[in-house]
């Protein structure tokens, strides 16, 4: 298995109810690393940049508009199949059908309020780090 990064989001949501911390734990006991790490408040542009590709979608707006009510924690993770791992950790985009013991079904309330974003392939991947981080701001592990 290739050691990978991806991109992690805690949303507005989950950062309000004050759970970075153990959103980080779960993240740590699965072997992922952080690699870096910024909170930020997207501005409307930033979000629909972001999304882009939901464009067409119909929840669109109110995504971009959820995503700007608050500040979100963006983090590059670092590990051995580390897109597949996150988005298991994470578990499915509707809270209600996310495994027990998942982020969604811990702390997330409604599809359109799920607590965490994380890249769904390698080159979305690529894209998503670069849109939040430059490559100096990428600190990988030497010890
Ligand atoms: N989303 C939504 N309503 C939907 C489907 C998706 O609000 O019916 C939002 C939700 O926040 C989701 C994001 O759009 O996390 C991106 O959707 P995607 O299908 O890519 O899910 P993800 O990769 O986040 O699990």
């Amino acid at each position: 298995m290739a050691v990978e990064r991806t991109l992690s989001i805690i949303k507005p949501d989950a950062v309000a109810k004050n759970v970075i911390g153990e959103i980080y734990s779960r993240f740590e006991k699965e072997g992922l690393k952080i690699v870096a790490a910024k909170m930020l408040h997207l501005s409307r542009a930033q979000a629909e940049e972001f999304y882009a590709v939901h464009k067409a979608r119909p929840f669109f707006n109110d995504l971009v508009s959820f995503m700007i009510t608050g500040p979100v924690m963006a983090q590059v993770l670092e590990g051995e199949n580390a897109i597949a791992k996150n988005r298991e950790i994470m578990g499915a985009t509707n809270p209600k059908e996310a495994a027990p013991g998942t982020i969604r079904a811990d702390f997330a309330v409604s599809i359109d309020e799920n607590a965490v974003h994380g890249s769904d392939g390698p080159e979305t991947a690529a894209q998503e780090i670069a849109f939040f981080f430059k490559e100096n701001e990428l600190c990988p592990r030497t010890r």
